[in-house]
């Protein structure tokens, strides 16, 4: 048994005020049937753990540096994420491949550190719009899961974000049938690098677009195992029916 996970990456947006979206989500859902991850910007990480300290509710990373310390100004590594309260972090989300020209053996870098650390690295894949129409997605992400997930993982210290590039933050959502055949993809891929027992055991998200009205569609969906949701994980507001939606899925 896959055990669900509602993400919300708050990127860079958030202010001491929107630890009150935290307090909000403990409260509407005080003993969930899911895991429950938010992980807002470095700024706020620490004080999101003590907001969210009497919960189950897990404070993330959006990234970490692959080495443990050293001269890397304005970075922040594995083991201050977790010194700071962290339990997960986010690894090669296409914002960071994009805006910071991170490859694949970076990602797997990062990965690595961030598992050292005691951490569950969030780890995201996707193809482009022009990937997708040249009919390249499935060979797209064969590549990015060789090249960005290590070879030592368990079951615990992993999670895959499935994000096509071209439905973050765009309000575009792949078919149902599009997401179910990458997620089925992805498990295939799982099982044949790490055995029966990672591969059928590490969570599968989609992540691009979720809102609460789509989301227990995509939650049906095969190999579904949760999702990573941006905009939408802002507001208690909309990132609560999103796990409840979940929670029922
Ligand atoms: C994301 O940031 O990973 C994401 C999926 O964003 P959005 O939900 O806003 O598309």
């Amino acid at each position: 048994m896959r055990r669900k996970l509602a993400a919300g990456n708050w990127k860079m947006n958030g202010l001491s005020s929107s630890l009150t979206e935290i307090e909000a989500l403990v409260k509407a859902h005080p003993d969930p049937d899911i895991d429950i991850l938010i992980c807002p910007p470095a700024t706020l990480l620490s004080a999101a753990v003590v907001t969210a300290a009497d919960h189950t509710l897990a404070i993330g990373g959006q990234d970490c540096h692959a080495h443990e310390d050293g001269a890397h100004t304005g970075d922040i590594s594995a083991p201050m994420l977790k010194d700071a309260g962290a339990s997960y972090v986010i690894v090669g989300h296409s914002e960071r491949r994009t805006d910071h020209g991170e490859t694949d053996d970076d990602v797997r870098g990062k990965a690595r550190a961030a598992m050292a650390a005691g951490l569950t690295a969030v780890i995201c894949i996707g193809e482009t719009l022009e990937e997708r129409e040249a009919a390249n997605t499935l060979e797209i992400i064969a590549g990015q899961l060789a090249g960005s997930l290590p070879d030592i993982v368990t079951a615990v210290n992993m999670v895959i974000a499935y994000e096509p590039v071209w439905a973050i933050g765009t309000g575009k959502v792949p078919t149902l049938e599009q997401i179910g055949e990458v997620h089925d993809f992805i498990r295939t891929k799982l099982v044949a690098r790490y055995g029966d027992g990672v591969g059928n055991s590490t969570r599968i998200l989609y992540g691009g677009s979720v809102k609460p009205g789509n989301a227990a569609e995509i939650f049906a969906v095969s190999n579904v195992d949760g999702a990573l949701v941006g905009g939408a994980s802002l507001k208690a507001a909309d990132f609560s029916p999103i796990i409840a939606a979940l929670e029922a899925s």
